[in-house]
């Protein structure tokens, strides 16, 4: 039995976005993610896209599994190719849906006819597969309003395609098709879960990490490899930047005043972080802060975090409670290495009473004795370049 793949996009239809380059982008995404396991074929009709393997053996539920996490995908599915004829579609049905249907009480049929020179009319083939398959599975009952399974029947141009339930797709729009930005991205919770979301609406991410050898360790490091790793399943590769941000950390120590340690440190993150992303083509940046989480995270704070660049920055946690963020981040399977123990940057060198208002000329003036432009450009210059898959 020959089988397929059928993708029904997701926010594609938005009025005003030119929905063939969202196809062909989410197509361009979907054969990235997928390219591994063989050679697929992909093909547009209607508001679905087919995915057919050219290798009879290539692993679908793999690729299932695979296209499970490709953002701009509302529903995705398995379904068996029949011939056009009731026949066919009778028997293929029977034998494909053998194990869904066993396991269900109650279904509907829903036929969809595109190619109109087919004898039966949608209803006509319901009535007619539904009835066949009451016989078949005697266990069954039709229920058109709440169904545990619905076979749905799509006579096509060549071929009939026949399939079980639909799988809910990662939903948001395809990665690449509301351009990049750079995440500022630590061991923490917050970032990840930060990161995928922008993914989610369409960004292309660059991530940028700021490590503090010897106070931070290569552990450290590798957890974020292996975070940004487990983000890339949805938003594809990452471009990363490890920055060395101990000399920074250790100016701002002896030259500032402690209370403010925790906010100039962050305005240095942004400035750096600022000229990574325009060097990658990057529109925005995007943080993990919550409103309130720190006192970091205040308004005053991130008024101030804010006015160290002029890109625009996401904080798509700013309104959620710690716990909402991490459902998300149990969902996206960063969780669990989120809350390995060691040591970040920001960990290293905290003050005992932070600024919770602080003013920006306040820390303008806090951090004004530093040598900013050099130590930037040091740190920038040995910024190490992976690209996280
Ligand atoms: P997370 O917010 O990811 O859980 P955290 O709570 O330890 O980590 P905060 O101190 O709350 O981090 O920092 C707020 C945000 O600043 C992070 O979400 C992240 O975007 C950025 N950030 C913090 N530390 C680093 C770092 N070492 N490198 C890059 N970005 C960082
Ligand atoms: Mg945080």
């Amino acid at each position: 039995m020959r089988e397929i793949i059928l993708i029904k996009n997701g926010e594609l239809v938005l009025k005003g976005l030119n929905r063939n380059t969202f196809e062909d982008i989410l197509i361009k995404n979907m054969k990235k993610a997928i390219k591994e396991l063989g050679e697929f074929t992909f093909t547009k009709s209607q508001s679905t896209i087919m995915v057919q393997s050219v290798d009879e053996d290539a692993d679908l539920d793999e690729a299932l599994e695979i296209l499970k996490k490709v953002f701009g995908i509302a529903a995705l599915s398995r379904a068996a190719v029949a011939e056009k004829d009731m026949n066919s579609i009778r028997n293929i049905s029977e034998d494909y849906l053998r194990e869904e249907l066993s396991m269900a009480k109650t279904f509907k049929v829903e036929a969809k006819r595109s190619d109109k020179k087919f004898p039966l009319k949608s209803p006509e083939i319901s009535r007619e597969l539904g009835g066949f398959l009451l016989s078949k599975f005697n266990h069954l009952k039709v229920d058109v309003h709440n169904p545990d399974v619905t076979v749905t029947v799509e006579i096509r141009d060549n071929y009939a395609f026949i399939r079980g339930n639909n799988i809910k797709g990662a939903g948001g729009m395809p990665v690449g098709t509301s351009g990049r930005a750079a995440v500022l991205i630590s061991g923490g919770i917050d970032s990840p879960v930060a990161a995928y979301m922008m993914a989610k609406r369409g960004i292309e991410l660059v991530a940028v990490h700021f490590a503090s050898p010897p106070f931070t360790t290569e552990l450290a490091e590798k957890k974020v490899m292996e975070l940004l790793k487990r983000v890339a399943k949805y938003s594809g590769p990452i471009t990363t930047y490890v920055v060395p941000f101990t000399e920074i950390q250790q100016e701002i120590r002896k030259n500032c005043p402690e209370e403010y340690f925790t906010i100039i440190m962050r305005r240095y993150m942004m400035k750096i972080s600022e000229i990574i992303a325009l060097h990658q083509n990057c529109s925005a940046l995007i943080t993990g802060e919550s409103l309130g989480q720190v006192a970091s995270q205040t308004m005053y704070a991130l008024a101030c975090t804010d006015a160290a660049s002029s890109l625009p920055v996401f904080r798509p946690c700013i309104g959620m409670d710690k716990d909402e963020i991490i459902r998300i981040s149990r969902k996206i399977d960063t969780f669990e290495t989120s809350i390995l123990p060691y040591e970040d940057c920001c960990t290293v060198f905290t003050p005992k009473h932070p600024k919770t208002r602080a003013k920006l000329p306040d820390v303008e003036a806090a951090e004004s004795s530093m040598n900013s432009e050099e130590l930037i450009k040091k740190a920038v210059e040995n910024a190490r370049r992976s690209v996280v898959k």
